[in-house]
């Protein structure tokens, strides 16, 4: 009996001698750390330098394949292949030469927060778990609503980003309003034709796109029509239809362009509607001035979405939603189950795990509390006020250059484009985005409105300053004479 006792435990023993790899000591975290650091400095120090985009890379056969094999590899060797594989091709989104899409940077600092987080591995979906973890999320939530103009019981949850933000707001109204399968045929949900198209995928994941779903058409700011909105609604109640949902954007993914929120607040209030604001981009520019004015009415929403890693300019992987009653965004997402039964009478603050589908998840509240505690809030207004002021200034100058330009930018996003009564616009503008790829130093993007090719920059990365406007302006300035 002792016998086979022994062996068992020298079984464990050697087990444990080469587990044990999983926990460095300290000398080697000291190395691994240094071989780290060594590589994401040079990596900071030669930003300016590195292309924004590099279209090597693309075909699977220049990829070396990658070994997962039971011998440890050196970090030098692996932090190569990162170089080479990951960060060569494609667009490097730390850069300030990153306008398409929705740029944000990533700033350092939060870098640090994730991995802080990481280390402790706090276990932040549930209050009894890690009630200083939950504590700081929702502090970081009150801190957002308020910025936003909510006041009293609001609640909200730090998810992976806007699109599952939005998908808990869909959830939580649906549960709100007490709408189920059998009702979807009669319900009504309306949105412009400028809605992000994640919220149409969240529709279609919450199964609500067998609602009668509803596209506002635009003005000619590219803003819903409330007019037209509440003539449809009344047409649709006349028909013996629900109107349940409105949503708007407040900056739009193509325009930048904002719905009119104070409006679409009282259509809603009369109406009986829940008002859901996507402001993915647009919303963390309440922290200025000019951006509170333009925002006004966010806080007539009874759910709203906002991006930090857009507009705080933190890495990917954070949006967040607030929801206006904290029991409705509970109520859609709580659960009771035995195994955790432990945590059940620990509910003083309301936990992320009841207020998104999440059960396990990253605490991602570290990676915006330390850079908004560190720098301060001051630096954060100013380089949004920083990239209203250049959205303005590439607007005037594009026009110097002699391009069309859509609406004057609302937030930071301008549309613009070559005009040539000879020749097919959309090609020549077709071609200007390509040489701007091929050439790398700038990105980017360019989209179709109402079958019109457009250019467009969006100004947003921290690290978009005068100097990479500039840039953008003389490619613009070369790549259009040469057509
Ligand atoms: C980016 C964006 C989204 C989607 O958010 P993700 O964080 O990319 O999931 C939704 N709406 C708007 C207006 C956006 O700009």
């Amino acid at each position: 009996m002792s016998n086979s006792k022994d062996s068992h435990i020298r079984k464990i023993r050697k087990l444990e001698a080469e587990a044990i790899q999983l926990d460095p000591s300290s000398q080697t975290r000291t190395e691994l750390q240094k071989d780290v650091l060594r590589y994401s400095n040079d990596f900071l120090d030669n930003l300016s330098n590195l292309p924004t985009y590099n279209q090597d890379g693309y075909d699977l056969d220049s990829f070396a394949p990658d070994e997962f094999i039971d011998e440890p590899t050196s970090a030098d060797k692996l932090l190569k292949y990162v170089e080479d594989h990951v960060h060569q091709p494609g667009i490097n989104a730390a850069s300030g030469g990153h306008m398409g899409f929705i740029p944000g940077g990533g700033v350092y600092t939060a870098a640090l927060g994730d991995y802080l987080a990481a280390v402790f591995n706090r276990y932040a979906g549930v209050y009894f778990a890690a009630p200083g973890a939950i504590k700081m999320e929702n502090a970081l939530i009150r801190w957002t609503g308020k910025l936003l103009g909510y006041a009293g019981d609001f609640a909200g949850n730090i998810a992976s980003g806007g699109s599952i933000a939005n998908l808990i707001a869909i959830t939580t109204a649906r549960n709100a309003h007490g709408i189920r399968g059998k009702d979807y045929e009669k319900t009504v949900i309306y949105y412009s034709e400028q809605v992000h198209h994640c919220v149409l995928k969240d529709l279609r994941v919450a199964g609500l796109d067998e609602c009668v779903l509803r596209q506002i058409p635009l003005n000619r700011s590219y803003q819903m029509d409330a007019g037209i909105l509440e003539k449809q609604i009344l047409e649709d109640r006349a028909s013996g239809l629900s109107p349940f949902l409105l949503i708007a954007s407040a900056g739009t993914t193509d325009s930048g362009a904002i719905d009119p929120l104070d409006r679409l607040g009282d259509i809603s209030r009369e109406q009986n509607l829940w008002f859901h604001v996507d402001a993915a981009y647009g919303g963390y520019f309440m922290l200025t001035e000019e951006g509170s004015k333009k925002l006004n009415g966010i806080a007539k929403s009874d759910s709203v979405v906002v991006d930090p890693h857009k507009g705080l300019f933190l890495p990917f992987g954070t949006g967040i939603v607030i929801v206006k009653k904290a029991s409705h965004l509970r109520h859609a997402h709580d659960f009771k189950a035995n195994y955790m039964q432990d945590t059940d009478s620990f509910d003083q603050e309301l936990s992320p795990a009841d207020a998104s589908p999440e059960l396990t998840k990253h605490f991602r509240g570290m990676r915006m509390w330390l850079p908004l505690r560190l720098h301060g809030i001051a630096p954060f207004r100013a380089c949004l006020d920083e990239k209203l002021e250049l959205a303005r200034y590439f607007y005037r100058e594009i026009n110097l250059l002699g391009f069309e330009t859509g609406p004057s930018p609302e937030l930071t996003v301008v549309l613009f484009r070559k005009t040539d009564e000879r020749r097919n616009e959309n090609e020549i503008n077709q071609r200007i985005a390509r040489r701007i790829l091929e050439d790398g130093t700038v990105f980017l993007s360019t989209t179709t409105i109402n079958g019109v090719f457009w250019l467009r920059v969006a100004i947003l990365s921290f690290r978009t300053h005068l100097r990479e406007v500039d840039l953008m302006l003389d490619r613009l300035r070369e790549f259009s004479q040469a057509n």
